[in-house]
């Protein structure tokens, strides 16, 4: 499949004008630009994605779910080449229906014209980057300026592995990472190879690359960057001319920022969960609580929160995901209760507030001998 970077496009340069205004008016806008300055200079930059659904075309129902696998493996790629990543917004996808059918929206001015409009402050103030997919369509995907065209054949294939086999899913996401290091500037590094060549420094041979991909390499993983290349990303200063795709090509536009100002973060904790699985000849539920640190009145007190999986009968198991934000020192207790027996509680038993990845508990026996414990 091949995948290009985006030819540059002329956008015409905004203008702006402010006259006969009284001073007191000009007073009040420098203070009001001033403020503004000072809230954007204290916001972090984030990754945030667009789902762009051109006329015609539907919303697949898992959309939001499979954004966010892709996008954590994509972040986490990026923190094992560099030692840091970009941080994600919260919520993560914004769905937009587009004005244009699927042959429009790929269009590069179409696509960055959208980004401007329906995300404007996240783009143009807040100077996130913007990954946009955009559903039905085919071709080539792209980056640059900090945005990202996937098109549905990447799409598609990445969506179909995260609802068949979720595990085969970073085998299929080295375009992804490919284009948002385009966004983030990046040439591809046989044209790297020879920008650097005329700064007199050799990049050497090149192995099958996040940026050139020569051989199938499988997961998204084992595509690395070269050294060069990972300067080039935390570093503004190094060989500028040599990461070019930071500036629309309209004279006196302003450059994107550089990618040290996104990828300057460490890997988000993993959610944690903790699952339930009903091997009795009975119904049953789990009841998770833990604390949360709450102000009453000037002090923090700890307030109990619980959690439950419904009653499920025999062969079933749920999961419950458990929050991060929890008081520390107290632990978490899990109970599960079996409908109908004799004993009522079939296990109480407390897990470590700091627990990480996932615990699992299960219940067996019959409404006489009810017995509770971990999986095996
Ligand atoms: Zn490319």
């Amino acid at each position: 499949m091949k995948l290009e970077q985006n030819a540059t496009h002329n956008f015409p340069k905004e203008s702006h004008s402010m006259s006969n205004v009284v001073v007191k008016l000009i007073v009040l806008t420098l203070a009001l630009f001033l403020m503004q300055g000072l809230a954007q200079a204290q916001q972090s930059k984030v990754l945030q994605v667009l789902y762009v659904i051109p006329k015609g075309q539907t919303a697949k129902p898992d959309a939001n779910q499979a954004i966010a696998a892709i996008m954590a493996i994509i972040q986490r790629h990026y923190h094992q080449q560099l030692g840091v990543t970009f941080a994600l917004k919260n919520p993560l996808v914004t769905t937009v229906n587009s004005p244009q059918d699927t042959a429009g929206a790929i269009d590069w001015n179409n696509h960055v014209n959208l980004i401007k409009t329906t995300l404007a402050h996240d783009y143009l103030v807040n100077q996130n980057v913007v990954f946009a997919i955009l559903e039905g369509t085919v071709g080539d995907a792209g980056g640059s300026w900090n945005t990202v065209k996937m098109t549905g054949n990447f799409w598609n294939e990445a969506y179909q592995a995260y609802k068949t086999n979720p595990a085969t899913l970073p085998s299929k996401l080295h375009g992804w990472s490919h284009e948002l290091g385009h966004a983030f500037g990046l040439l591809h590094t046989s044209d790297a190879k020879t920008c650097f060549a005329n700064q007199k420094v050799d990049l050497g041979n090149l192995p099958s690359l996040i940026m050139q991909k020569s051989n199938d390499l499988g997961s998204v993983y084992n595509y690395p960057f070269l050294p060069q290349e990972k300067k080039l990303l935390l570093d503004p200063t190094y060989y500028p001319m040599c990461r070019p795709f930071l500036s629309e090509s309209a004279a006196g536009s302003k450059p994107r920022p550089h990618a040290s100002e996104h990828l300057k973060h460490p890997l988000p904790a993993a959610a944690r969960s903790i699952t339930f699985s009903n091997q009795a000849g009975y119904v049953a539920k789990m009841v998770v609580v833990y604390f949360v640190m709450q102000n009453a009145g000037g002090t923090q007190v700890p307030i109990a929160k619980a959690l439950q999986t419904p009653s499920i009968p025999v062969g079933q198991s749920k999961t419950l995901e458990i929050p991060r934000d929890n008081a520390k020192g107290m632990p978490i207790s899990v109970v599960i209760e079996g409908i109908g027996t004799t004993k009522g509680k079939v296990l109480e038993t407390t897990v470590p507030e700091g627990f990480n990845g996932n615990l699992c508990f299960k219940s067996w026996g019959t409404i006489f001998n009810a017995q509770g414990g971990p999986c095996q």
